[in-house]
Formats: structure tokens, C-alpha cells, sequence
């Protein structure tokens, strides 16, 4: 795996590749790697030819300076990951090499996206993902970016800002990895005491209770039921859950046959605050 810490000898080599009529796949990350972000790698192996993974902590997606401090970085852990998941190409840059002095202002139109939900609730979250999204795309020029439909809101604020700037990639979604009894896999997991790991796993099924009985019981219903689950495990803060269109992210109150809708969940436990989300059908 080559690895690079300056755009200039990043895009240098990739144009490179580019000339030669490589299709390059790109997997943006905050790092702490673990076996969701490898699915992402692996989907791109298969679809590209050059993988470009990317580890950078964003500081302009943190809305909370605590968060942006304790979060994890295991590099030389994140690189032997990569390497044995025979990942291409490593862009690991400083934060003032994304961020000079002279940055200009970021604001883009998002729409209600970041209003909503984890808009709402970590202000300015998603102007700063996709600040550093659109300024990642710009030096790797990627074909195809995969993202975890883990972050579903973020999927459809890069979808956003991809028409907003009319860029040319191209969106791929891999599915949420989780553990085999149910918890999506997370770096802020590594955060959770062992008890923590296993009340966390009451997300996942208040989400599958929905998921299951969305044919037969009415949304109110599943609602107040997935809230039971949740509060019967000690700690644990539900900060919201919804069941909403996958497109808008409003949410509904009755389920339209010719329409998708996902349920999303943020709760806090132990400090932490934890995300997830399934798919209705
Ligand atoms: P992060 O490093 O948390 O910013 O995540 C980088 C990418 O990995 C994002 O596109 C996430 O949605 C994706 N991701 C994180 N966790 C998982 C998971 N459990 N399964 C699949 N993708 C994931």
C-alpha cells in the first residue's frame, strides 16, 4: 500500500492512473478502522481498479470539541488493516494541509437534511462532512466513493451536494456490518465498557422489533414499543427515533405501499452517542 500525506503527491500519481485508464474506487474515513470500514474496501476492490482509502478526523464535523479530542487513532492499527485488505493507496494528511490559513467559507444548500435528525442535533455536522467530502473528491477525482449506509443521513447529504456541485462520482452503498448479535459495528464502540457493548445492543433491536412488525402493527404502536425496549435497559438516552421516507427524511405517521422508509435511531450510553438504522420493506 503507497501512502500519501500531501494532495500534490497524491493527485500526481493518481492522474497517473488515471491516464491509463484506471477506474478508481475511493473509501473516505475518520480511521479507528474495524470490519465495517473493510467491507467498504472490499466492495470497492471488486468494483475498481485502484482503492484510495482515506483516514482524516475531520475537525469541522465536530460540533463537540470533547468528541473531536477522544476520538480514537490507531494508525499503525488502521494501516495494518489496510494493508492486509489489500488496499491500494493510503491518503493520510494533516489537518492544516486540508485546512490552510487562507480556506475559504464553506456553506452549501442541504436543504432540510441538515436540519433534521443528526442535523438537528450536532449543528453544523453536516456542512463540515461535506466540506471535507467535496474537498476529498476534488484530489482524488474518484469514479465510485463508497459509503456505510451505517451514517444513512450522511448518504443522502453527499447525494445532495453531489447534484449541488454536479459532480460526476458515483454513490456506492454497502450495507451496515454488524456484530453477530446485532450491534453495527462503530469506532465509538471501543468507547463501551463491556456492559456498555451489551446494553448497546438494545439499538439494534428496537430497530429489528420495527422492522418485523411494520406489516401488521401501526407506527404509533411500533414507536412506543421500540421506546419500551430501549428504556428497559439501564443508561441508556434516547435522543430520537423515527421511522421517515429514505428520500425527504420527514417523518410519517402511515406507511405508503409505493414509498421506502427507514428507521433511525442516536441514543446516548455511557458517554457515547451511538447511531443506527434499518431499511423497511
Ligand atoms: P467513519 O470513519 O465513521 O467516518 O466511517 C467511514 C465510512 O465507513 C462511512 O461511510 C461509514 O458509513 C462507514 N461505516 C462505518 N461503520 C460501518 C459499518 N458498521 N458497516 C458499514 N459501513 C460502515
Amino acid at each position: 500500500m503507497e501512502i500519501f500525506v500531501t494532495p500534490s503527491a497524491l493527485q500526481h500519481h493518481l492522474a497517473t492512473l488515471h491516464q491509463q485508464g484506471k477506474k478508481i474506487g475511493f473509501v473516505p474515513t475518520m480511521g479507528a478502522l474495524h470490519e465495517g470500514h473493510i467491507s467498504l474496501i472490499n466492495s470497492a476492490k471488486i468494483t475498481t481498479n485502484i482503492v484510495v482509502c482515506s483516514i482524516f478526523v475531520n475537525p469541522t464535523q465536530f460540533n463537540d470539541p470533547k468528541d473531536l479530542e477522544k476520538y480514537p487513532r490507531p494508525i499503525e492499527h488502521d494501516k495494518a488493516l489496510l494493508t492486509a485488505a489489500n488496499c491500494d493507496i493510503l491518503f493520510l494528511p494533516e489537518v492544516a494541509v486540508m485546512y490552510p490559513n487562507n480556506d475559504p467559507h464553506w456553506a452549501i444548500d442541504l436543504g432540510n437534511l441538515d436540519k433534521i435528525w443528526e442535523g438537528k442535533h450536532r449543528p453544523g455536522h453536516f456542512q463540515g462532512v461535506t466540506q471535507i467530502v467535496y474537498k476529498l473528491f476534488q484530489l482524488v477525482n474518484p469514479d465510485i466513493a463508497f459509503f456505510g449506509q451505517k451514517d444513512f443521513q450522511q448518504i443522502m447529504v453527499i447525494q445532495r451536494m453531489i447534484k449541488e456541485k454536479a459532480l460526476k462520482v458515483k454513490l456506492n452503498i454497502v450495507p451496515t456490518l454488524r456484530s453477530v448479535d446485532g450491534l453495527a459495528l462503530s469506532s465509538r464502540n471501543a468507547r463501551l465498557s463491556a456492559t456498555g457493548l451489551h446494553k448497546a445492543l438494545t439499538l439494534s433491536k428496537a430497530l429489528r422489533h420495527i422492522q418485523q412488525h411494520v406489516q401488521t402493527k401501526d407506527i404509533p404502536t411500533l414507536l412506543t414499543e421500540a421506546r419500551a425496549i430501549i428504556y428497559s435497559e439501564e443508561g441508556l438516552e434516547l435522543e430520537y427515533l423515527t421511522i421517515c421516507e429514505t428520500t425527504t427524511l420527514e417523518s410519517t405517521t402511515k406507511i405508503h405501499t409505493e414509498k421506502d422508509y427507514v428507521v433511525l435511531i442516536a441514543a446516548w450510553l455511557e458517554g457515547v452517542r451511538l447511531i443506527d438504522n434499518m431499511l423497511l420493506q
